[in-house]
């Protein structure tokens, strides 16, 4: 994401730096599994002169086991000299004075530096830079631009060896923010303000369940940044701390060379942008959160006295929210691209364009760009090549099965069959079985080979027609992947060469990419294995992506593809997610331009992923160079994803990401909605084509002369921003490819190929001796190909190869050697002997001439055997670093290896007779080795992580071990398998079985299974590894090993499913599951009281369920990526829902209040009438019914208000201000009490008795008990608000006396004006407006219980309600209360069905057949459902009293138009005749009452005649009237509608107010705080 530049909010200035990583010079390391490599322990202080010995000055040095500094420590800092007086420190304060403005922040850097440079001067060891002088008056500069700038100030003097710098900082956080801190110079830091924060979060009790001091909370927090950095320096390949300080490892991305030139020297910014003068301002803007001119609304919710850390904004950074951060992915877009593609709805599909244009341009480089179509000259779009020949060149993104479900790389792989080109098995493998599902392939074409290397045997290569080295994976490029043992289900495992249930790691490094040149061997390997096959590189965008592609299509790569920072996500860690790699867009440009001006473009296939969602993304891509591009989330969002971001769960509910067999037959998904999203793209990059004249892509390929920045006036960050570098490539023609040459036919397999062909061909047994030389690369491969592709995976099994070598062989020798071919070596080899073993037989061992002792020297050199699949091979001597690692399923005998040892296997067995290095099974999830340890050394070279050390006991074990050596014995000669045969029972004791505890478990568990049999159970082990172990007697092994049958239980425990254990609800209740809560709990919502017994009174018709039913509804919610319940289709007021959910789940009700009154300022009404759109567009409604939401958002506040938590909180700073409120309903009482916290003297003006709107005299008292609109009133009496009832503003009240006495003036009158119907006899008596009837009783009820008589009674009548809305069935329920005689309703539409229809998908509000409320009493009451449906009331019988005394109706019914508009037609021969002596008219209203507003000469929307529909909206999103001063909000401004629209608009109106008044807003409004300008403003009194 790029909002540091592109959204007006102020951002840290970290956000602008990109992290850089390893790929292709140099490999990343693994911090977890290769730790012991790794180091943050740094020596800091003043050095004195390398030549000379000074021993004082030379080891007077500080040691740091960590830069990260406790609060403690950092006192400790301060307090140096009393430790050693040479040692001084000192502190130099990093904030300015407020009053300076923007111009403090330079003069504040020129005095800090000043200062360092004294201090230096004055022999001070230490200075800390420190922002603890932050108050209201002064405001902090940011740690890393002081910081910077020090560091590089000292250094230009050379003084910076001299001293240590601390940073003492409130403004550092994050593990991003500490590694750039240490990049840009920082010896230590201290994050005080997070211990702080952590001291707070202790002391409020508010994470109960960890039970732990806060010190070790602090520690905890230190720790996991030690870690993070260590991962973040391990993605560039940096082992040690004192290597990455000071080392700039960074790509800044928006800032202007004005600042980089003075804080962060030699650091690329290749776009320019923000200046000190902007990053000022945001300096300004951050401190007017933490100190507000105004009291800050944001940050303090009303009516919470004991304000908590809880409240601060929710950022939306993770997970998308309303007002907060942008994301890519919208509801919007989510719901439109589905739409499109399932319904082919070009509408749908525009929609969604648009909503990515827009995120893109918040979001994404691409977004600053526009194309200059001015520049070229239109061509008709038929001239324009035809989309089935565009999408051939798209294609999806490397997306794993096992990331994905089965169902959906399936649909992705039909698609792309289907149109002709690519999809990608990514790195999971593919089933070696032909994939052929109703005469379409399921294969994918692209094969990915990963450094994880599941399931790449040579079939796999031989079946490709692109394969693709990922070196790095999108978003998280030096990540690696992981996983985890839950989703390896059989057919995954199968799939991945692994066992089921066995976690899989997909480590940082390729082990056999360590340079260029280690690639350069993998592209031959691999097209060896498939000569047929187009090689592709995947790297990510960086700095210096050009001379990297430019060796890797030197390396001889076919195709390189650039992914951007925002690709694949699933694995990667936050850190990686948010702040690694560089959008494609510059990537790409460069890669392009290098290539270009190095003649080797029309070399390459040049392809671009990440976030490519549209035509005109596409058609940026080509103008910058691509002639390919990939799709990957979006495909995946065609076919039914909702970004939920539950991959790594297994818990995706539309089974697109899951491997659990009940959610993925929730996947609706069909190869024709990615063909039809295709279809979509291509024809909207055609017109783009088209409208720049381009008849073909080649024409357009590198046109970047057609790009041209589009700068936004508004965003002072965006002003200073400059292209140029990206923009002003080196012309290029496009022109047909000029193959890399591989010189195959010069391979030696070639000259015996006819003779091998005999095996493969006629099933023969051939013998070949040749010598080799190290020049002889890959031997085997070839040969292996050709049986692959006749064999497939099973390999050759008649015949027989074998090939006698003589000599040294070059790197990979036998390299995904094929089952049936054996490779004999006499002599030695060099790396990546047997890379992939796909079934073959390698045999090696020194030259029987040799005189040197075979098992202490080194025969084969380092990463054999990396990715073997299947085989067997005997190596008569040491193999060097990184043997077998990734193992899957091979067995090879080795007399002794180098560190790194079997790393990552997952299969397979190992024999090692002599000596390991260090880190020996780190990472290893599976397989067993044995190892010969006579010494007893070797359990200190031994990464326990995952393994565990036994005995070898087993009898089938000890068979199987010394058969290998005896076949090792035999085919090597080798002398110490001789040895050991010898004295076979003494050394079978030295043996140590390596043994991965979740391996073992498995098997142990799939051995139970066998002995107590259930049907259809009982599997294999799917690598076809031996059976588990016997438990046997300890055979007295020295090595301190425990004894085999302790296997650990832990283990076995944590691999039990917790669907195996809860059983049933009420246990689940007890111990409730959040992560499958939606699946194991049912919907259970606030429940109706009996209608026989609340229809006997007027109290409240619902009562809330208890406690322990809510916590398993908030168990239910399953915290969705976007969540829905809060978008544009869900609750208006974009409740924080997730987030009060996950409060209430964990009991903590008083947060949740104060996270629910971040955006609903009246919960208790929305709690109890809204119709909860929210619950229609949960996402849980696609296969269950939702999350209760409603309720629990009833029950939340109805709780604060038993516990006094909602008490007035008088706001502490008046303005001075004044604003009138015309109207007291939800809108006008939801803008007072915003406007009042904003500091405003509100006074609201009410023409009933009462405040409260329709709320009191609208909405009957049995749905909404007056008391509890009152309660409200009272609090905001208290807060300061002022209400004037029974002032009719037009009519006792003068409107413009009103304007010119306050500030502003709101309008939120509600819409009033009733429909009527103008038909005969609707003058007669006892026909009423709705509003009339139900104002009427509550009025009575109010005054006098209904004893005053003074209401219309319908006791004993016979009613009839035309109308079928809410305000109907209200009156449905007071006339059962009233005792009418009957209860009748006509509704002029259809009766809804019960189901939702097909116009009418998830996430829109179902239109349902639903039975509400009074509905329900009549049924009770009188046996009938009293709803007539398609019932037109033609006309009212009257008696000669001028009393109604019946309708006439005939019957409609309802069609749609050639327009597809829906029409209704009378239908002959239904008229009807009903008796009625009370009619309701309750047909909705039509609008406002315009008295008033013709007073104040306000503009009203008259679109039918006479009737008023609302206020002029101008423009949509405004509040703000013609009338300057005016605004409107509520019912009277959008028409009639819902309670928690008129509180939106409520809110929202009073934000722009406050704006208009004072120039800037604090107030938030949907969704929590929007973020703020800032904008000097005066302190108010
Ligand atoms: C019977 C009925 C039932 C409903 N049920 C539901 C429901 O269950 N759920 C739901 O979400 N919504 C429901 N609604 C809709 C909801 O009540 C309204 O959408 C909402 O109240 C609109 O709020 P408002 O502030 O814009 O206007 P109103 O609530 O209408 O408030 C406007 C106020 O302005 C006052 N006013 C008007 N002119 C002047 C003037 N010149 N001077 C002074 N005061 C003036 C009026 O007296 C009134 O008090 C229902 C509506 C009705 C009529
Ligand atoms: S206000 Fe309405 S839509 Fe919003 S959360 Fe509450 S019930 Fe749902
Ligand atoms: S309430 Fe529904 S949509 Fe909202 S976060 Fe929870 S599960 Fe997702």
């Amino acid at each position: 994401m790029l909002s540091s530049i592109q959204m007006h909010a102020p951002r840290v200035i970290y956000e602008y730096f990109r992290q850089l990583f390893a790929q292709v010079t140099n490999p990343p390391i693994d911090p977890l599994r290769e730790e012991l490599i790794m180091s943050l322990q740094c020596y800091v202080g003043p050095g004195g002169n390398l030549l000379e010995l000074q021993p004082d000055l030379q080891c007077a040095k500080l040691s740091l086991p960590s830069p990260m500094l406790s609060s403690i420590q950092m006192h400790a800092v301060h307090n140096v000299h009393l430790y050693d007086p040479q040692w001084r420190s000192c502190s130099i304060d990093i904030t300015f004075p407020r009053e300076e403005g923007e111009e403090g922040y330079v003069k504040a850097l020129d005095r800090i530096c000043r200062e360092s440079q004294n201090s230096v001067k004055e022999g001070y060891r230490i200075i800390v830079l420190s922002d603890r002088n932050t108050s209201f008056q002064r405001v902090p500069l940011s740690t890393l631009v002081a910081c910077g700038a020090v560091h590089h100030h000292l250094v230009d003097l050379k003084q910076r060896l001299k001293v240590v710098l601390v940073v003492e900082t409130a403004e550092a956080r994050e593990v991003h923010h500490m590694c750039v801190l240490l990049g840009y110079g920082a010896d230590a830091i201290c994050p005080y303000l997070v211990h702080d924060l952590i001291g707070k979060l202790h002391r409020d009790n508010a994470v109960p369940a960890l039970n732990m001091s806060a010190e070790q909370m602090i520690y905890n927090y230190s720790d996991a940044c030690d870690h993070g950095i260590l991962k973040v320096m391990s993605k560039m390949g940096i082992s040690t701390l004192q290597s990455y300080k000071g080392a700039q490892i960074f790509e800044a991305l928006g800032l202007d060379d004005t600042v980089v030139k003075r804080c962060f020297k030699g650091t690329a910014t290749r776009i320019r942008g923000s200046t000190f003068y902007t990053l000022a301002r945001d300096a300004l803007a951050f401190h007017e959160y933490g100190y507000p001119t105004l009291e800050d609304q944001s940050i303090e919710p009303t009516n919470t006295p004991d304000k908590t850390a809880y409240n601060l904004r929710e950022a939306g950074e993770y997970h998308y929210r309303i007002g907060g951060e942008s994301h890519m992915n919208t509801p919007g877009g989510v719901v439109n691209l589905q739409d499109a593609v399932r319904t082919k709805n070009i509408e749908s599909y525009r929609a969604y364009s648009r909503e990515m244009q827009e995120q893109t341009n918040k979001c994404a480089l691409r977004g600053m760009l526009d194309i200059a179509y001015e520049k070229r000259d239109p061509i008709p779009v038929e001239e324009v090549e035809d989309w089935t020949s565009i999408v051939k060149r798209f294609v999806t993104g490397a997306m794993s099965y096992g990331s994905i479900s089965e169902e959906a790389h399936s649909a992705l792989a039909i698609a792309m069959n289907r149109i002709g080109t690519k999809s990608n098995t990514g790195e999971g493998g593919e089933d070696s079985e032909t994939s052929v599902r109703g005469g379409d392939s399921r294969r994918s074409s692209t094969k990915q080979v990963a450094s994880g290397r599941f399931g790449v045997t040579g079939y796999y290569l031989t079946n490709a027609e692109e394969l693709q080295i990922k070196l790095a994976q999108g978003a998280k490029p030096g990540e690696g992947g992981e996983l985890p043992g839950h989703k390896v289900s059989e057919s995954i495992a199968k799939t991945r060469k692994s066992t089921a249930g066995v976690g899989l790691i997909s480590p940082p490094p390729h082990h056999d990419i360590y340079s260029i040149e280690d690639l350069k061997q993998l592209i031959y390997d691999l097209k060896c294995s498939n000569p047929r096959a187009r090689i592709s590189v995947k790297l990510v965008s960086e700095v210096g992506i050009g001379v990297i592609s430019a060796g890797v299509a030197k390396a001889k790569a076919e195709h390189i593809l650039i992914s951007g920072h925002d690709g694949g996500t699933g694995a990667a860690r936050w850190t990686g997610i948010k702040h690694a790699g560089l959008p494609w867009e510059l990537g790409l440009a460069e890669t392009h331009q290098t290539l270009v001006l190095n003649n080797l473009r029309n070399k390459v296939v040049l392809q671009t992923d990440g976030q490519i969602r549209t035509g005109l993304d596409v058609a940026v891509a080509c103008l910058l160079g691509a002639e390919e591009w990939g799709f990957a989330t979006t495909p995946l969002i065609a076919l039914g994803c909702i970004m939920m971001r539950k991959c790594h769960l297994n818990t995706c509910p539309v089974g697109v990401a899951t491997q659990d067999p009940e959610l993925r037959k929730k996947f609706v998904g069909q190869p024709e909605h990615v063909i039809n999203f295709f279809y979509y793209v291509a024809e909207e990059l055609r017109d783009i084509m088209a409208k720049l004249g381009f008849r073909k892509i080649t024409d357009m390929v590198g046109r970047s002369d057609l790009l041209k920045f589009r700068g936004d006036e508004k965003n002072p960050k965006m002003s200073n921003i400059d292209f140029t570098k990206m923009l002003h490539l080196t012309p290029f023609q496009f022109s047909a490819k000029i193959p890399q040459n591989f010189n195959l036919d010069l391979r030696i397999e070639n000259q015996w190929m006819d003779e091998m062909m005999k095996a493969v061909d006629g099933d023969e047994h051939v013998r070949i001796e040749a010598k080799v030389s190290n020049t002889d690369r890959t031997l085997g491969a070839t040969i292996s190909s050709k049986i692959h592709a006749k064999f497939r995976e099973e390999g050759m099994t008649k015949g027989s190869i074998h090939i006698k070598c003589n000599g040294s062989a070059g790197q990979s020798f036998g390299a995904f050697l094929a089952k049936g071919v054996t490779l004999e070596l006499e002599g030695d080899a060099n790396d990546y002997v047997g890379k992939g073993l796909s079934g073959g037989r390698v045999i090696i061992f020194p030259p029987k001439t040799s005189k040197f002792i075979a098992e202490e020297n080194i025969i084969v050199g380092n990463v054999c055997f990396y990715g073997a699949t299947s085989g067997r091979a005997y190596v008569r001597g040491i193999a060097a670093e990184r043997f077998a690692v990734r193992n899957s399923g091979a067995e090879a005998l080795v007399e002794g290896v180098g560190d790194h040892g079997c790393e990552y296997m997952t299969g397979g067995r190992v024999i090692i007779l002599g000596k390991c290095g260090r880190n020996f099974g780190a990472g290893m999830s599976g397989g067993i080795a044995y190892v010969w340890d006579p010494e007893g050394t070797f359990p200190r070279q031994v990464n326990r992580d995952l393994v565990q050390l036994e005995t070898m006991e087993d009898p089938e074990e000890i068979d199987y071990v010394k058969k290998f050596l005896e076949e090792h014995h035999q085919l090597t000669g080798s002398e110490v398998a001789g040895r050991l045969l010898a004295e076979w029972t003494k050394t079978l004791g030295q043996f140590v079985v390596v043994m991965p505890r979740d391996y073992k478990a498995v098997m142990e568990k799939q051995k139970k299974q066998k002995q107590v049999p259930q049907a259809g159970e009982i599997k294999e082990l799917s690598n076809g590894h031996p059976k588990a172990h016997s438990n046997g007697h300890s055979n007295g092994n020295s090595n301190g090993i425990p004894p085999k049958n302790q296997i650990q239980k832990d283990t076995a425990e944590k691999i039990a499913d917790l669907e195996d254990i809860v059983t049933d609800e009420e246990v689940a209740k007890k111990q409730l599951d959040k992560i499958r809560g939606f699946m194991k709990y049912k919907h259970k919502h606030d429940k109706y009281r009996r209608a026989k017994e609340r229809s006997e009174d007027w109290k409240e018709i619902s009562y809330r369920i208890d406690e322990r039913e809510l916590k398993t509804q908030t168990a239910r919610c399953m915290d969705c990526g976007i969540p829905f319940c809060q978008s544009d289709y869900g609750c208006p007021i974009a409740n924080i829902i997730p987030s009060w959910n996950e409060l209430v789940f964990q009991n903590k009700w008083k947060e949740a209040y104060e996270r629910l009154v971040l955006t609903n300022n009246f919960p208790e009404f929305t709690g109890r009438v809204c119709p909860a759109p929210c619950e229609g567009a949960c996402v849980l409604g696609l296969i269950e019914k939702s999350v209760a939401i409603k309720s629990i958002e009833c029950a939340i506040i109805d709780k604060a208000f038993d516990m006094g938590w909602v008490v007035p909180s008088i706001p502490k700073v008046r303005n001075g201000l004044r604003i009138a409120i015309i109207g007291s309903g939800p809108a006008g009482l939801a803008a007072a009490d915003q406007l009042n916290r904003g500091g405003y003297r509100v006074t609201v003006f009410e023409r009933s008795d009462r405040p409260g709107g329709l709320l009191t005299y609208g909405i009957p008292e049995m749905k909404l008990e007056k008391r509890v609109v009152d309660r409200r009133i009272d609090v905001m009496k208290g807060e300061g608000i002022e209400f004037r009832c029974n002032a009719n503003v037009g009519h006792n009240v003068d409107a413009l006396q009103l304007l010119s006495e306050y500030d502003s003036l709101l309008l939120a009158t509600g819409a009033t004006w009733p429909r009527d119907l103008d038909i005969p006899g609707r003058n007669s008596k006892g026909i009423h407006f709705a509003m009339d009837y139900l104002h009427q009783n509550t009025f009575s009820l109010l005054n006098s219980q209904l004893k005053d008589e003074n209401f219309i009674d319908a006791k004993g009548k016979h009613v009839i309600v035309i109308g079928g809305g809410d305000t109907g069935n209200d009156c449905i329920g007071t006339a059962v209360r009233h005792g009418a005689a009957s209860v009748i309703n006509f509704d002029y539409h259809e009766r809804l069905p019960e189901e939702r229809g097909e116009d009418n998908a998830w996430p829109q509000w179902p239109r349902i057949f639903r039975v509400e409320y009074g509905h329900a009493e009549v049924v009770e009451k009188y046996s009938r459902d009293p709803r007539e449906f398609c019932a037109k009331t033609k006309s009212f019988v009257v008696d000669e009293s001028g009393h109604v005394t019946g309708i006439n109706t005939v019957q409609v019914e309802w069609y749609r138009d050639e327009n597809r508009k829906w029409r209704q037609r009378e239908k002959a021969g239904t008229d009807r005749h009903w008796k009625a002596d009370l009619v309701l008219l309750a047909m909705g209203y039509s609008g406002p009452e315009t008295k008033i507003l013709e007073d104040l000469a306000v503009k009203i929307d008259r679109p039918t005649g006479n009737a008023p529909t609302a206020l002029a909206r101008t423009p949509q999103t405004s509040y703000a009237t013609n009338v300057p001063k005016v605004y409107a909000a509520g019912d009277c401004r959008r028409g009639q509608s819902l309670v928690v629209w008129g509180i939106r608009e409520g809110r929202e109106a009073a934000r722009e107010m406050d704006e208009n008044l004072t120039g800037s807003s604090l107030l938030p409004v949907t969704g929590g705080a929007r973020a703020t300008l800032y904008k000097k403003r005066a302190v108010a009194q």
